[in-house]
């Protein structure tokens, strides 16, 4: 017998149909003699309604109030699961945020989780009970109502698996496991058997949404086997341990493995696209010590995180460009706060541009290989990309380029590393 939590995504619950799909999956875990617990996203669409509402209501709202608006579409699916569960003949019964609790921060829209009281959900699934407990909600130290940021469910899975030390933590979603690149942009992206904790917290915070990037790195933290699957499976699928899903392994694991079937791994595990990021240019920056900080000093402390970072070379006059990208989210933000520093910074002119894209190619292979931001420089520039700013990590390399270039780069370079499906 073994624990195990169960995570179902946004279109595996929308709606009555798909619901009661979703019992009749969790209903064979448990039949198989598993101990179960679930954690459920709001339908499809509805976080995005309920947003809304809030930014008509108000658009400078109250995060704690979004925070009290948003988390109630997770608490519909979390009683509608549990409803369909007993009409199957199961025992089964939900667990809102506030009343396990899950603990978090105060950072509203954003939370951290803290701590999860786990006897409550021990004691019901050793009762035989199915816990089905909302994703994406917690509560603060004076019990206000939070949530974990957009695609929070994810680490609500995790840290529930954490908390009750689950064997396995299964994310149901509607493609059946991590591909080499997003399977609805690129029709020959391939599915992954496995991917490391290290690539696939890079994929996500790059751009893959298939899980959210705290989920990826609380589960390497805590330890917590993390599998990528379909819900949209047929009603006689074996339970889920034979499903091949993605599994999410450590590095030791994945060469393990390797060893053993004697076979070499591609290179690049993964491409990631974001279209979220805006490019930020200062022109005619004085070419001192000391500039560079009167920039990002401020944005720091006003929490907007830079990603990307490219100085010019002096011109002769002793001015130089700096250019940077911020989350478009920001963008507002960012030029506000440049304007007001103007005369401290002492730039010329802000130019800004939403329309660019961060293509990104990852893989632990990229440590013992040299020649791989090459192959995409020249894959790029093959096919006329012009590549606006460059990044790099230990096992990473993004490039900046024009947003409605995306789709096309995404397909070239996953061609170019040898990753299309035959
Ligand atoms: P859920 O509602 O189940 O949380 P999401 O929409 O958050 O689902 O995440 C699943 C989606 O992630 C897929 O439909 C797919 O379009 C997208 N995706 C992006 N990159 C990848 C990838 N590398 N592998 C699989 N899916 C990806
Ligand atoms: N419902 C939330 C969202 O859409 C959380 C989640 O689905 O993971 O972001
Ligand atoms: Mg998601």
């Amino acid at each position: 017998m073994a624990r195990i939590v169960m995570k179902f995504g946004g279109t595996s619950m929308a709606g009555t149909e798909r619901i009661r799909r979703v019992a009749r999956i969790v209903q064979r875990q448990q039949a198989a003699g598993h101990e179960v617990a679930v954690v459920v996203s709001a339908m499809a669409g509805e976080t995005d309604r309920l947003v809304n509402f809030c930014r008509e209501a108000n658009p400078l709202y109250d995060p704690a109030e979004y925070d009290v608006v948003v988390a109630s579409g997770e608490q519909v699916t979390s009683g509608l699961l549990a409803m369909h569960l007993q009409a199957l003949g199961c025992k089964a019964r939900s667990w809102l945020g506030w009343q396990l609790p899950v603990r978090t921060d105060d950072a509203h829209a954003k939370a951290r989780i803290e701590t999860i009281d786990s006897d409550a959900l021990l004691a019901s699934m050793a009762a035989g009970e199915i816990a089905v407990i909302p994703g994406f909600q917690g509560l603060t130290a004076d019990n206000r109502v939070t949530t974990l940021g957009r695609g929070g469910s994810d680490t609500s899975a995790v840290a529930v698996a954490a908390a009750v030390k689950a064997d396995r933590c299964d994310i149901y979603t509607d493609v059946d496991g991590v591909y080499t690149t997003d399977p609805r942009i690129v029709a020959k992206a391939r599915k992954l058997k496995n991917v490391t904790f290290e690539e696939m917290l890079e994929l996500a915070s790059v751009g893959s949404k298939v899980l959210q990037t705290r989920s990826v790195s609380l589960a390497m933290k805590e330890g917590v086997r993390v599998q990528v699957l379909s819900s949209f499976i047929d009603d006689d699928a074996p339970p889920a341990d034979s499903i091949p899903g993605t599994m999410i392994v450590s590095e030791d694991e994945l060469i393990g493995e390797l060893e053993g079937l004697e076979m070499e791994r591609q290179l690049i595990t993964g491409i990631a696209a974001d279209k979220n990021d805006a490019k930020v240019t200062l022109t005619r920056i004085a070419d001192r010590p000391g500039a560079v900080a009167t920039i990002f000093g401020p944005l720091a402390e006003a929490n907007i995180n830079v990603d990307m970072i490219i100085q010019n070379v002096a011109k002769d006059k002793g001015e130089t460009d700096v250019t940077f990208t911020v989350p478009q989210a920001d963008l507002a933000r960012t030029q506000a706060l440049l304007e007001e520093q103007k005369d401290t910074i002492g730039y010329y002119r802000i130019i800004a541009d939403s329309k660019v894209a961060k293509i990104s190619v990852v893989g632990v292979g990229m440590r013992s290989h040299a020649g791989v931001a090459g192959t995409m420089f020249k894959a790029l520039a093959d096919r006329g990309i012009n590549i606006q700013a460059i990044s790099t990590s230990e096992i990473k390399v993004s490039v900046l380029i024009d947003e409605d270039e995306t789709e096309l780069a995404v397909r070239v370079l996953h061609t170019a590393y040898g990753l299309d499906a035959a």
